[in-house]
């Protein structure tokens, strides 16, 4: 049987900072994805300036795509809205492979299935041992499914379904643009720019509030390619999307049983405006780390429910240019 001190399931933004961490920490740690690497994740790839500054991301040295947006457009119903806004658009496929390889962590390709507790320890599949297990697999991580999920259910309402494509696209428009609440969607669409010639295409909206309306989520994407097409942003592409579905921030905060913790998607830690949840992800992966290597309590406190403030964000955007207050969010590492 394999053994480590720490062993992390999944090698996502959360696994993967953990991992980083705690390798320069000095603490022996060992990555278990199902997937090899590169792989894809189903994401639109917008990173905010919170997650360069957790990683500690220099963008000059960063070999893959990465876009950078003075500003986002904002699409209401009856309003449009470019606040002044940092933020950034990377590949998924190019970027979680990129901080895996950078943390430095041995990786297995293994699909947890079964973990059990044996005395001070948890046993996996039979085949690895651990004294912490963390959780970092994702919306159906086994890490929450058999030890978390009994104690901290997850509200339905708070579950978000996505459909997106990445694509090759010689765009354009380099705008980010974004679509809210368009025919009743209970949430918004997507038009994400990257670096050299690829584009993000997506739509999401609450599971519940989609069932409630009688709507679906594949009528509005039929909605949205339609709109791309009409305002010439994406013309003549044959779509091929997919669907994903994660959770936004709730009330539990079950974080940490014994020595075992969860993170990232698996403690379902997006922001509940934006559903953004690769910031929270690393975020919890960093404070997870730091709870193994110094002994400090883990909890969400530090991690943001939102990813913008809208007061703000709407003052930012209608002052004139020497009046506007940074946008900024609250909880600082
Ligand atoms: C369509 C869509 C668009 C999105 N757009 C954005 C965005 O633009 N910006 C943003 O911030 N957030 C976005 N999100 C959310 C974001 O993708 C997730 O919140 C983020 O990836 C969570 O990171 P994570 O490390 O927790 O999990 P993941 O990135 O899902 O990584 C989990 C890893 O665990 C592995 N794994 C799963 N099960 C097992 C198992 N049994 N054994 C071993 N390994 C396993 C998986 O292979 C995977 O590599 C989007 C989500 C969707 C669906």
């Amino acid at each position: 049987m394999k053994s480590a001190d720490v062993i992390i399931v999944g090698g996502g933004p959360a696994g993967s900072s953990c991992a980083w961490s705690l390798k320069r920490q000095g603490v022996d740690c060992l990555v278990l994805d199902k997937e090899s690497f590169p792989r894809t994740k189903l994401c639109a790839g917008w990173i905010t300036p919170e997650v360069v500054e957790d990683l500690e991301l220099d963008i000059a040295a960063y070999p893959h795509r990465f876009l950078s947006f003075k500003k986002l457009h904002f699409h209401f119903p009856v309003i449009g809205l470019s606040p002044p806004t940092l933020q950034h658009s990377i590949r998924r496929y190019e970027f979680d492979a990129w901080l895996l390889e950078r943390s430095a962590a041995p990786l297995d390709t293994h699909k947890v299935q079964t973990i059990r507790q044996q005395g001070e320890e948890y046993i996996i599949d039979e085949q690895y041992r651990c004294r912490y297990l963390i959780g970092a697999g994702g919306t159906r991580c086994p890490v929450y499914r058999e030890l978390f999920r009994q104690l901290s259910p997850r509200a339905a309402k708070k579950q978000v379904v996505a459909l997106e494509e990445e694509f090759p696209y010689d765009y354009r428009n380099s705008k980010c643009h974004l679509w809210f609440f368009e025919k009743d969607l209970p949430g918004y669409s997507w038009y994400v720019p990257k670096a050299d010639g690829y584009i993000n295409i997506g739509i999401g909206g609450f599971v519940t509030r989609l069932k409630q309306q009688g709507d679906d989520i594949k009528t509005h994407w039929d909605r949205l390619t339609q709109k791309l097409e009409r305002k010439k942003l994406v013309q003549g592409h044959d779509y091929a999307q997919k669907g994903y579905s994660y959770y936004v921030r709730g009330k539990s905060e079950v974080c940490r049983i014994d020595n075992a913790f969860i993170s990232g998607d698996a403690a379902g830690l997006a922001t509940k405006d934006m559903a953004e949840g690769i910031g929270p992800a690393v975020r919890s992966g960093l404070l997870v780390a730091e709870a193994i290597a110094q002994g400090t309590s883990y909890d969400f406190a530090t991690i943001s429910r939102k990813s913008f403030e809208t007061r703000q964000l709407l003052i930012s955007a209608l002052l004139p240019r020497p009046y506007r207050p940074g946008i900024q969010r609250k909880n600082q590492l």
